[in-house]
């Protein structure tokens, strides 16, 4: 599953490619599940728009919409501006955006085909359909949680005060960070050097100050490797390229940690795997 660095990835993939182009028609697929807005919509607020955006928000790709109502409005006798909707595109395990030349093959899992001015086409696949397209009309779009990579520390210590959830829990609390999945919560854990079954009420300032940093790194330093390989991972064969952190933790269990050679322990928290060291964290 696509987590907050490969998603910005995407994003930022797909924003210098498609930024500025707009949308000449829409075809969306019969399958129900990838559209939890109305085919109807999607395509009512996709045609004809022009993209002047792409962004992250949180594990959401969003395309800001521009229609330039300049027509409409000088007949009505007001002066032009653009309406603005928002398309967003959640990738869930197996979504991928393709931009890709019209006669490139379509492949099977194809569940929307967005066709550019330029003649290139922005393709949705999505194999298992955890994948949701939608559209926010009045470009309100709220992903929920705060950003990970912008927030305080002030806020961040304020996120998990009085939190009888293990910490792992509350990382991967979408209500209150957004985008921080399994993989990168373990990691940020074991940098803190914070075991992840620990409530998050009985963790000091300093501690959560080392998290705080501990989360941002990460994701940073993912992103950062994954902005070297845009290309591949947007392309038509967009499965390849995204160049994975060095995992120090997860899905490393028995394996001896890096720092103290103690093999790395997995315990399941809610149902999810969580890995980490029973020496370098307490
Ligand atoms: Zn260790």
């Amino acid at each position: 599953m696509p987590e907050l660095p490969e998603v910005e990835t995407i994003a930022r993939g797909l924003a210098k490619r498609v930024t500025g182009e707009t949308v000449d028609s829409v075809w969306l697929g019969q399958k129900k599940e990838p559209l939890k807005s109305p085919a109807r919509e999607i395509a009512a607020a996709l045609e004809r728009s022009r993209i002047a955006a792409v962004r992250r928000m949180g594990k959401h790709i969003v395309f800001d919409l521009e229609r330039n109502s300049a027509v409409s409005a000088a007949a009505a006798g007001k002066s032009a501006r653009a309406t603005q909707v928002q398309w967003i595109v959640h990738l869930g395990m197996t979504g991928r955006l393709q931009v890709c030349e019209p006669q490139a093959d379509v492949e099977k899992h194809t569940h929307a085909i967005v066709r550019l001015a330029s003649g290139r086409e922005l393709r949705f696949v999505d194999p298992r359909r955890f994948g949701r397209l939608s559209v926010a009309k009045k470009a309100d779009f709220d992903a929920g949680g705060i950003e990970p990579l912008e927030i305080g520390l002030d806020n961040f210590v304020r996120l998990f005060r009085g939190r009888k959830t293990p910490i792992k829990s509350a990382l991967l609390n979408q209500k209150l960070l957004r985008g921080v999945g399994n993989i990168y919560a373990d990691e940020a854990l074991f940098r803190a050097g914070i075991r992840p079954r620990r409530r998050a009420v009985t963790i000091t300032r300093e501690q959560l100050g080392k998290l705080h940093v501990a989360v941002k790194e990460v994701l940073k330093e993912a992103i950062a490797l994954g902005g070297s390989s845009i290309s591949d991972y947007v392309d038509a064969d967009g499965e390849e390229g995204f160049f994975q952190l060095e995992h120090r933790v997860y899905g490393r269990e028995g394996e001896p940690c890096l720092v103290c050679k103690t093999p790395v322990k997995r315990v399941v928290i809610a149902g999810r795997s969580s890995h980490y060291c029973p020496k370098c964290q307490k």
